[in-house]
């Protein structure tokens, strides 16, 4: 009864098999990758990004509340003093140097929960494959948000170094 019933049913399985392929060739499943990436869901917690103010300077202040925060010690701030000449936050200081070392980072937000300025928050991206772990360090130049095409020519002196280094590109 049971093999009746298989022979009976076999043309509506191959017909259920069919559609989910002919779903597909309609709307492929695969992506481009890595020119095409897939979205990620809103509160994914990727690579780390450093933000600047709509005029160009960096949020970041350099208080180190999100290094005190850190579970496993991975982030490294050093703070100094903005000048008239040369600034870089609106506030009285600013990180000189900012490392995140994502070997160790665990991906847990709690350097973006710390941040009373909203500086640093994890991102989007998600592919951070090198081939040497000494690649996994990331500096505050890999971090931070990259000038706007419109702030590039004009911002500040100050503004205008990190932006200009080469971001590594992961
Ligand atoms: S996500 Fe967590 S582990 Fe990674 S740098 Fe921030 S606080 Fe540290
Ligand atoms: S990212 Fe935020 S918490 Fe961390 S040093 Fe900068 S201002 Fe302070």
């Amino acid at each position: 009864m049971s093999a009746l019933r298989d022979v009976l049913m076999g043309p509506i399985y191959i017909g259920k098999g069919l559609m989910t392929t002919l779903k597909h060739v309609v709307r492929p499943a695969t992506i481009q990758y890595p020119e095409q990436q897939k979205p990620v869901p809103p509160r994914h917690r990727g690579r780390h990004i450093l933000h600047r103010y709509a005029d160009g300077l960096e949020k970041c202040v350099g208080c180190e509340l999100c290094a005190v925060a850190c579970p496993v010690g991975c982030i490294v701030v050093e703070a100094a003093e903005n000048t008239p000449e040369h600034r870089v936050s609106p506030g009285e200081r600013y990180a000189k140097r900012y490392e995140i070392n994502l070997l160790r980072c665990i991906y847990c937000g709690m350097c973006e929960e710390a941040c009373p300025y909203d500086a640093i928050t994890m991102g989007p991206r998600y592919d951070l494959a090198d081939d040497h772990p000494d690649k996994f360090i990331a500096v505050k130049e890999d971090l931070l948000e990259p000038l706007s095409a419109s702030l590039r020519d004009t911002a500040r002196p100050s503004a205008a170094p990190s932006a200009q280094k080469e971001p590594r590109k992961w």
